[in-house]
């Protein structure tokens, strides 16, 4: 007799990669994952998707996942029950509080779980350890961008939605490989440019594909961005085209930022960036008479010694067109991870509660304390140590435990050699994970998680869109939720919060910061968003600034600068410039991606980007290899030949190897927020052969 299929199932989920947030109903039977099915209602993607999203979820079912805790015992793993663990580690967390105090405790909270989850990491930190020492990946990457907007215009985040970016007049990509590493917006930027004529404007090293299809290409020379952006300003003051009725109404500072122009000239400008007069004019003329113009960057412009200063550049140039506050416009930065906004939003940040209350506010320390039920001293007003710096910290001795949530933090923190010196010398190491990754090889404890598609929860997307994801399968094993796995620890360390539902742990940040304070599951269900801040009557906001600027005036500030030399530049030994970044098929370590058959096949290995000029200059051959070697170590890969990129520059994809690009990069960052200058390498070139 022929057994009747199970019922196929359908469950709306959120993706797990980009910060696109594209949702999507995933087909499932059992536990086989049958397709992803986009459809229209899905507020940020509509109907489109990427290779990632529709097809690499291979890694829920794969048989590498962890299933059990695993305890570190006589230098190696065993498995354990979920009690034995959780005791353990709960302890050993108290113990080196007792022992050292509270900040010798760091937490790295993930990117790609929940909004509740980071919640309840940094609630874990303050609360119960005493320490703002909590972060998120966006240290590695977007800190910069939120610092540019802080600075300038108040939220540290885009200004408006992909809907804007549609109907822009001019888009303008900085940094930003959009067509790789946002392929939906990007798929709307293309269409708008064919169905309404958008204009577009690519300024990079690289030439992507974005490049190939912008109005005007600029290639300037690497770490002149802030040159060029200030120069387009000058020239826009200048030439009688700065929105002087925007900035008498709404914008602080105009002389005194007017003066700092003064050394950026197009002849400067032209000689430190590489790019003609004629073409800075051309861009300059055309974001100066454009109606509404957006304004996209990203790890191209943060991840650099002064990547602030950048991002601030970008965002006063848009202050100075007044694109700001009309649909249309607005500073966008990309975000990477699904929910690397969502996990500073939520507190996963070293001087900011959830909703980005500065933790030395007094005020905010108290809602916090009230909120939480405790006394304003029983939480700490100093602020904390972002990844970077807790790891070394960690090297030094001072951080004696680490706590890490879903970050691949060996894989994806500068200098890979001062990471693992680093996590070598903690005395108690933590890692949250799907898998045994290259970071959880260093734990003492590992713990199971649950990926986005075994639990309930909520993303922010790069638009600020909170959305809803559900659980498409039961957790694999003995797995478990972030939220669940927190929530339980929490209670072993004498704090009882009984959440039931991630739902429970919403209302009650709702309750307490006033930037979500209409969020709310219900409001939420289905294909609803809400765009934060979020009024108590559930009001959400679309597009910032409609109304002026969160700052005491009203108004916005612009924000002068000087340029400074980035900290590493090339000499006669190490001649060449080793840019980086991600493809459309991978995403990051590719512990995900990676596991994905067919998306892995598409580019299984990994290779070093060699322009023509180059390659002939030095005898290169398709194919040929060569050992790259920075100030820190050597790697060995295979050339390709392109014009993607020019002259003395190469670039890396991050995805392959064990440790990516990272055994090369140094530890010199950004001051402001030390994001590491990963963009910044000098690199040698040996030609190897043929193999
Ligand atoms: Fe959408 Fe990004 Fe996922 Fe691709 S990776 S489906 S663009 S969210």
């Amino acid at each position: 007799m022929k057994m009747r299929q199970p019922e196929i199932k359908r469950t709306k989920t959120v993706c797990t990669y980009c910060g696109v947030g594209c949702a999507f109903e995933m087909w499932t039977r059992d536990r086989h994952i049958l397709k992803v099915q986009p459809v229209p209602e899905a507020p940020a993607n509509g109907i489109s998707t990427c290779i990632k999203g529709k097809f690499a979820w291979d890694f829920v079912n794969s048989e590498k996942r962890l299933t059990m805790p695993l305890i570190r015992e006589n230098g190696r793993f065993r498995e354990a029950g979920w009690d034995e663990a959780l005791d353990l580690v709960a302890r050993r967390l108290l113990e080196v509080r007792e022992a050292h105090g509270p900040d010798s405790l760091g937490f790295i909270g993930s990117s790609k779980a929940s909004n509740e989850e980071a919640y309840l990491t940094q609630k874990i930190a303050r609360l119960i350890i005493g320490t703002n020492n909590v972060d998120n990946s966006s240290r590695y990457c977007q800190n910069p961008a939120t610092q540019g907007l802080f600075r300038t215009v108040g939220y540290g985040g885009d200004a408006g939605t992909i809907k804007d970016i549609e109907q822009a007049e001019v888009v303008v990509l900085v940094g930003s490989n959009t067509a790789e590493n946002h392929p939906v917006i990007a798929a709307r930027i293309k269409a708008a440019q064919k169905l309404r004529g958008q204009k577009v404007i690519v300024i990079d090293p690289r030439r992507h594909e974005m490049a190939d299809r912008a109005d005007i290409f600029l290639r300037p020379n690497a770490s002149t961005d802030l040159i060029l952006a200030s120069a387009l300003s000058r020239y826009l003051f200048d030439h009688g085209l700065a929105d002087m009725e925007f900035l008498d109404q709404w914008v602080n500072g105009v002389e005194e930022y007017r003066d700092s122009l003064e050394p950026f000239t197009l002849e400067f400008a032209e000689k430190m960036t590489g790019v003609s007069r004629q073409e800075l004019i051309e861009t300059a003329e055309m974001i100066g008479r454009a109606g509404s113009v957006c304004l996209l960057w990203a790890m191209g412009i943060t991840q650099h010694s002064h990547g602030s200063d950048t991002s601030t550049a970008l965002s006063n140039l848009l202050l100075v067109t007044g694109n700001y506050g009309k649909p249309g416009t607005g500073g966008y930065p990309m975000r990477g991870h699904n929910n690397v906004q969502g996990a500073s939003d939520f507190g996963c940040l070293k001087d900011r509660y959830p909703g980005y209350d500065h933790v030395a506010d007094e005020e905010s320390r108290k809602r916090w304390a009230e909120g939480w039920g405790v006394t304003p001293e029983a939480l700490s007003n100093e602020p904390g140590k972002g990844n970077f710096l807790m790891v070394q910290a960690a090297d030094k001795g001072d951080i004696k435990a680490m706590y890490i949530i879903g970050e691949e933090t060996a894989f994806s923190d500068a200098n890979t050699h001062n990471v693992l010196s680093a996590f070598e010398k903690l005395d108690f190491m933590v890692v949250q994970d799907m898998f045994l990754s290259r970071t959880a090889e260093f734990a003492d404890v590992v713990l199971p998680a649950s990926p986005s598609v075994e639990k309930e929860g909520t993303f922010v997307n790069t638009e600020r869109r909170i959305q809803r994801f559900h659980e498409v399968l039961p957790p694999l094993g003995d797995s478990r939720p972030d939220w669940r796995i927190l929530t339980d620890l929490a209670a072993r360390m004498g704090h009882d919060w009984g959440y039931e539902h991630p739902s429970r742990i919403m209302d009650e940040c709702a309750r307490i910061a006033p930037m979500f304070a209409g969020v709310s599951y219900d409001r939420l269900a289905g294909w609803n968003s809400q765009l934060w801040p979020v009024a108590a009557d559930g009001t959400d906001s679309p597009l910032l600034y409609t109304d002026g600027f969160p700052n005491e005036d009203g108004k916005a500030n612009l924000f002068p600068l000087e340029w400074r030399m980035p900290e590493e530049t090339t000499d006669a030994e190490y001649d060449l410039s080793l840019d980086n970044g991600r493809m459309r098929e991978h995403f990051q370590a590719s512990n995900q991606t990676g596991r994905s058959e067919g998306v892995w096949q598409q580019v299984p290995r990994g290779f070093v980007e060699v322009s023509p000029e180059l390659a002939s200059e030095r005898g290169i051959e398709e194919g040929t290899w060569v050992r790259l070697t920075s100030r820190r170590d050597s790697i060995e890969l295979p050339t390709v030949i392109t014009d993607r990129v020019a002259g003395k520059t190469l670039f890396l994809p991050i995805h392959f190897g064990k440790f990516g690009i990272n055994t090369l990069t140094g530890e010199h960052n950004d001051p402001d927020v030390q994001t590491p200058a990963y963009k910044e390498t000098a690199v040698k070139l040996e030609v190897l052969s043929k193999r």
